[in-house]
């Protein structure tokens, strides 16, 4: 069957990484890799090579404007009644990747309410724009997959990225609730909830953080995020850091083309092995203790304690990877 699918935020990390991707796949099913601002479509075109206009279109699209998502989504010809029509139900398929978003990381004290409402018009709202755009289209063929990058954040939340982490969150809560009524109509959602991924985002988030004002915070809270959450974060990128590529590779297990061509897809796909021990604790007790004392232990007592997770988890992952 036709299958077409919209990646927003391909300008650069996952969702470049994902559009290439999609566009190598052998059935050269059509994609449309959407960014917000054309003037930065260079590197995806390098990268798309001469799949650029075959199995790959560039178009305008920015999450934050419901007029561009309009735009964009009736200049694709699916939109059009008459290709519906020969079209055998169930086998047409649209999938929508929601993939445009921003980080934010920081002491609460030192960033703006405006900064805090922009993320969310990215993050959450974003999404919401999207999917109110393309599920009733959905509806009608019964038939659709709408994929999310949510984060390991949208699962567990973690310090300094608290209105990052809420973004997430908001995501997963409208993804799961709008679910259960797409299930109905034969639609499928997943959540992809990758842990660090090296890209872009990570630059912007520490570029940003190098310019927070700490003077608007206690002296201890900025000794924690400057001296103990900071190094922490970027230890974590270097050593559980995953590529964009491995984000959208296909032969590593269950990626996220998998997950965009399964015929059963899950509800929710974590990219990172690495982290399904950590987010396990949140099912594991209901009272929240485990992960709060988890995490905070981490992050506080001593770095031995980090370490010596980070090696169990290694090893974890060495012996599955083996198998
Ligand atoms: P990135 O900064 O390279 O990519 C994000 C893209 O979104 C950029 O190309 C940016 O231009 C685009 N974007 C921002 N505002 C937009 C708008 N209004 N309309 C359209 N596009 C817009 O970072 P990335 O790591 O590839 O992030 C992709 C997604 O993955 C995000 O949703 C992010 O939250 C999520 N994620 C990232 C990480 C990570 O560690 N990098 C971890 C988990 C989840």
């Amino acid at each position: 069957g036709t299958r077409r699918v919209l990646v927003t935020g391909c300008s650069s990390g996952i969702g470049l990484a994902v559009a290439v991707r999609l566009a190598k796949d052998e059935t050269k099913r059509f994609k449309v890799a959407t960014m917000r601002d054309l003037d930065k479509r260079g590197p995806l075109e390098k990268a798309a090579g001469d799949l650029l206009n075959k199995t790959l279109v560039i178009k305008k699209l920015d999450a934050c404007c419901e007029e561009s998502i309009k735009e964009c989504i009736n200049s694709i010809p699916n939109r059009q009644v008459d290709v519906l029509a020969n079209i055998i139900k169930g086998e047409y398929c649209i999938v929508v990747v929601n993939n445009a978003g921003i980080g934010m990381i920081g002491p609460l004290e030192c960033q703006s309410i405006t900064s805090m409402k922009e993320l969310f018009e990215v993050n959450f709202f974003g999404l919401v724009r999207l999917v109110k755009e393309v599920l009733p289209d959905m509806k009608q063929r019964q038939s659709g997959h709408i994929v999310v990058m949510s984060s390991v954040m949208g699962i567990q939340g973690l310090l300094f990225n608290d209105i990052y982490s809420a973004s997430k969150f908001a995501v997963e809560g409208f993804c799961e609730s709008v679910a259960v009524q797409a299930m109905k109509f034969n639609i499928k959602t997943t959540l992809v909830e990758p842990g660090p991924v090296m890209t872009e985002f990570e630059r912007k988030v520490y570029e940003d953080a190098e310019n927070i004002d700490l003077s608007e915070t206690d002296e201890e809270t900025a000794r924690i995020f400057r001296d103990i959450y900071l190094p922490y974060s970027r230890k974590v990128f270097t050593t559980l850091g995953q590529t964009p590529e491995d984000v959208a590779e296909a032969s590593s297990d269950n990626q996220t083309q998998k997950v965009i061509t399964a015929k059963e897809p899950p509800l929710r796909h974590q990219t990172n092995r690495l982290y399904m021990p950590m987010t396990a604790l949140k099912h594991a007790d209901p009272t929240g203790r485990l992960p709060l004392e988890a995490f905070y232990k981490m992050v506080f007592k001593h770095d031995a304690v980090f370490n010596a997770t980070l090696g169990i988890l290694r090893m974890m992952n060495r012996r599955k990877g083996n198998k």
